[in-house]
């Protein structure tokens, strides 16, 4: 078996990957997406969040600067 990042020789701690740097790569491929995932085309382009309205809760400052 042959590192499926390098092609070179496994190493049997790092299996399949011949190093921790390939299998470092791999798994930063999984994590960008760069791999195609069946079934996984989630598009989060919510128009509502950027409209950010509800954020009128800070309009009071309440210090507690009052004497007994
Ligand atoms: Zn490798």
């Amino acid at each position: 078996m042959s590192c499926p990042i390098c092609k070179r020789k496994t190493d049997a701690e790092y299996r399949p990957f011949c190093s921790k740097r390939c299998a470092d790569v791999d798994l930063a491929h999984w994590l960008t997406g760069s791999y195609a995932i069946p079934g996984d085309v989630a598009e989060d382009d919510d128009p509502a969040i950027a409209e950010d309205r509800g954020r009128e809760s800070l309009g009071r400052e309440s210090g507690g600067r009052e004497p007994h």
